[in-house]
């Protein structure tokens, strides 16, 4: 109760420190940004617990996907950001001469922040920096099935930045319900598409515009690769994708594999090979294997498994433990194409790996279900690679190896069609965050009549 009365205060506060105008200045912005950096840096080890206790990640792992990339991020913004903010010259028709036109970015004014908890201290702190480095407030609302990592951030941000302008707001489905009621200039939402929608439809009722990072399911297309050693090499970049970043629990995780059926054994052996030399033998390794956030997703991934035909497809893994929330690493050979498995985005340590005659029947294959998030393609062949370009859709393609995009902030990242819309990451972050305005400085003189009534057959000549 506590807390949804804190939504109506935080909000008009953060109403009051952007009429106030002092998140606009390049100052204020840079000051945050350098906050973002020493908070990471002062508080690395209670981020280290703080996802141990809510996914059991790994320091490394932790390091690499949650504290490296975000360091990355708002250093990059802090060199960036005056020259971003600076208004931007156009070109302008000779019709208007003499004038001189410009684009003006402005920040939005007040922004709502929902994050996931797959990644729950880089897909808070990564929109943020956006968010800041524009010069809005903002509210962040992280997820609620992290609580450690939640907790951390209401706790430690309010430190850091400027506690009038950023706040943290946690709490479940009441809270973010009490939040969207409220009149936001921007949401950005990284979710489900079924959260997604509740999201959008709230923020119609005020004309807000929203990004929308959703999810679904990225495919991985192996190309049969003549030389055997880049099969190895896909193999690998394969297995370190799929079980690495989150066991498997993330949005641009690879989903299933699409491959001909004569190289298919090669590579589920050449998998099999890695899964033990990168996680041990079985399941009992809980060393470099990140848990299933909860109860909840276990048994949805479990009831994927339920199915007889899908469990019969199983030829590496399959074996389950409730106690420590964790599924081996997984392969299926062909379950059926109408099972939950492959029809539902996976979001777990499960991989399908479907079988086609020929690696050109992929295209038809992907054009035929929502568009992905991502699609990751390993050839060599350079018309294949420009079918998979121009023939289908998807927030971004990878050749030759995979979820590398999200660290290479000259890249947009975001979805299209079910996989959401909208971008962000470097300079894109910037952008999803400000309005641009469009300034047009005209002079007093020359003045021309004929644009000006009584109309007549003269004036229809100009
Ligand atoms: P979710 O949609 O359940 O929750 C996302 C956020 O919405 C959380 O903060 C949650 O508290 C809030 N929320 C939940 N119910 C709500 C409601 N009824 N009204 C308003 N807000 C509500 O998603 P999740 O389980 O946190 O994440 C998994 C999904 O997110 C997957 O589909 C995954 O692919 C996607 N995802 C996308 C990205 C991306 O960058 N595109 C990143 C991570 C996860």
């Amino acid at each position: 109760m506590e807390a949804v009365a804190e939504v109506g205060g935080s909000y008009a506060e953060l109403s009051q420190t952007f009429r106030s105008r002092r998140t606009r200045s390049v100052a204020w912005r840079k000051a945050q940004l350098q906050a973002i950096l020493k908070l990471l840096h002062d508080h690395e080890v209670q981020i280290f617990d703080a996802l141990h206790q809510d996914l059991r990640k790994h320091p490394v792992e932790s390091f690499r996907d949650e504290i490296g990339v975000v360091l990355k991020s708002a250093n990059y913004s802090l060199s960036c950001v005056e020259k971003w903010m600076a208004p931007k010259k156009v070109p302008i028709p000779l019709l208007f001469f003499p004038s001189k036109g410009e684009v003006f970015p402005e920040p939005f004014g007040l922004v709502l922040i929902f994050s996931s908890w797959n990644f729950p201290i880089s897909l808070s702190l990564e929109p943020l920096i956006g968010a800041i480095s524009a010069g809005n407030t903002v509210i962040l609302k992280p997820s609620d099935l992290a609580p450690a990592c939640s907790s951390f951030l209401a706790k430690t941000i309010p430190l850091y930045l400027d506690s009038n302008a950023v706040k943290v707001i946690e709490g479940g489905m009441d809270i973010a319900e009490k939040l969207l009621q409220q009149k936001w200039d921007k949401i950005f939402f990284t979710g489900s598409p079924q959260v997604g929608r509740i999201v959008m439809s709230a923020a119609a009722k005020h004309l807000t515009p929203v990004t929308l990072e959703l999810g679904g399911k990225c495919p991985t297309i192996l190309d049969s690769l003549p030389n055997p050693s880049d099969i190895k090499v896909a193999a690998k970049r394969i297995a370190g994708g799929k079980w690495g970043p989150c066991n498997g629990q993330a949005c641009i995780g690879i989903d299933y594999v699409l491959v001909e059926d004569r190289i298919a054994s090669a590579l589920i052996e050449s998998l099999k090979k890695n899964i033990n030399r990168f996680y041990g033998e079985n399941v009992n390794n809980l060393e470099n294997l990140s848990r299933i956030v909860n109860k909840q997703h276990f048994d949805r991934l479990r009831n994927l498994l339920d199915d007889p035909s899908v469990a019969a497809s199983i030829v590496h893994g399959g074996s389950l433990d409730e106690k420590n929330l964790m599924i081996e690493p997984t392969i299926l050979l062909n379950p059926p194409l109408d099972a939950e498995i492959m029809t539902e985005e996976i979001f777990g340590p499960l991989l399908p790996i479907i079988t086609l005659n020929n690696i050109q029947e992929s295209i038809e294959f992907l054009n035929s279900r929502p568009k992905p998030l991502a699609i990751y393609a390993f050839t060599k062949d350079e018309t294949f690679k420009k079918q998979i370009l121009t023939e289908t859709s998807s927030g971004s393609v990878i050749f030759n190896d995979v979820m590398v995009q999200f660290v290479c902030d000259t890249l947009p990242f975001g979805g299209v069609g079910q996989s959401g819309f909208g971008r962000y990451h470097g300079k894109y972050s910037f952008d999803t965050f400000s309005h641009e305005k469009a300034v047009l400085q005209r002079s007093f003189f020359p003045e021309l009549e004929p644009r000006y009534p009584p109309w007549n057959d003269f004036k229809m000549q100009f």
